[in-house]
């Protein structure tokens, strides 16, 4: 078995946080991936022009080759004249992370209440923005409660109007994790297309939690939530299939330890470290290797309308052990083995 010469990757979702996380965790991207997409759900959302400039600048200070993609957060207090300013500060992505559906979404916009925010959503398009959404309902419009594995299924009617409501508008569907999602997603028009991550392909429900919803592994813990085996197998089919209405985003979302471990962990998983080897081992293991390159490196950036990167990247036959933490965060896979290497 050769080593492989691939187009570099890009990223096409990540949190990469701020201050000294942000400092422990940015090198695992920008040595491997030439760009990447940069979730601003921070504890201070990225929600302006300013909030834009500011962390690109604290991104581009410690890693100053690396090409982040900004983002910014739709909140409630989003209008179009602040999504044309954070557009012209170099903002590619609009994100949506529907209220308390993941970390710092408490302000997000509810699927609910989406077509409010229509304006906005319009302006985004006349721009050329990505909307960039995580698509779980949470509640039903008389608020009871949906668990969590049927979230993601819940919220494809309210995509499928904002399809119709707004045919022009680019909209990625973000790491989605199940069969019917990715039925969806094939289905839907040019303009929609979604990332997939390398977790979602190897770890089911199982992993995650007991038959009662407790959580037995918060490193495991990820929102999407992994699904059955099936919906693990569709997301190996998507990814594995050259489909260019799929492509690669590792959601990587390192959280400290102590937080992992308290009672109510945070979902997050810390898979940057072993984003491209656990790719190419899920590619080689599916006999699609031939495949890779377009899902990581070209799908992406031609949706986003980007340059395809020049850069090659060779990644290695050679085996290694993942180490079981970084800085205070245990990383994804950590004291398995992988068989591809980029170091
Ligand atoms: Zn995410």
């Amino acid at each position: 078995m050769k080593n492989l010469f691939i187009r570099k990757p890009d990223d096409m979702h990540i949190h990469l946080r701020r201050g000294e996380v942000l400092t422990n965790v940015l090198l695992f991207t920008s040595n491997i991936f030439t760009r990447a997409v940069v979730m601003g759900n921070l504890q201070k959302p990225i929600i302006t022009a300013k909030n834009v400039i500011s962390y690109r600048m604290e991104i581009l200070k410690q890693a100053p080759k690396f090409k982040p993609i900004m983002s910014i957060m739709l909140v409630n207090s989003t209008t179009a004249e602040i999504v044309k300013n954070a557009y012209l500060a170099g903002a590619k992505a609009l994100k949506l992370i529907p209220e308390n559906t993941s970390i710092n979404s408490t302000d997000g916009v509810s699927l609910i209440d989406l077509e409010k925010f229509y304006p906005v959503l319009k302006t985004a398009q006349e721009l050329g923005m990505i909307f960039s959404g995580h698509w779980e309902l949470n509640r039903h419009p008389l608020k009871e409660f949906i668990p969590e594995l049927k979230r993601e299924v819940a919220a494809i009617s309210y995509l499928e109007k904002l399809i119709h409501d707004i045919p022009g508008l680019k909209i990625v569907v973000e790491h989605i994790s199940t069969k019917e999602m990715i039925e969806f997603i094939k289905r839907a028009p040019k303009n929609v297309a979604a990332t997939l991550t390398a977790h979602h392909a190897v770890l089911t429900i199982d992993d995650v939690m007991d038959k009662n919803g407790k959580i037995v592994n918060p490193y495991n813990y990820c929102k999407p939530v992994p699904k059955s085996d099936n919906d693990r197998k569709a997301v190996i089919e998507a990814m594995t299939s050259g489909n260019p209405k799929f492509f690669f985003g590792s959601d990587s979302a390192p959280h400290l330890i102590v937080k992992k471990e308290s009672l109510k962990p945070p979902p997050g998983i810390f898979s940057a470290p072993v984003a491209l080897p656990l790719l190419c081992q899920i590619f080689k293991t599916n006999k699609a290797l031939d495949k890779l390159e377009k899902f990581a490196s070209e799908f992406g950036a031609k949706f986003y309308g980007l340059e395809l990167n020049k850069e090659k990247i060779e990644i290695t036959r050679r085996e290694w052990i993942v180490p079981s933490q970084h800085a205070d965060i245990r990383i994804f896979m950590g004291g398995e083995k992988l068989s591809w290497s980029v170091v």
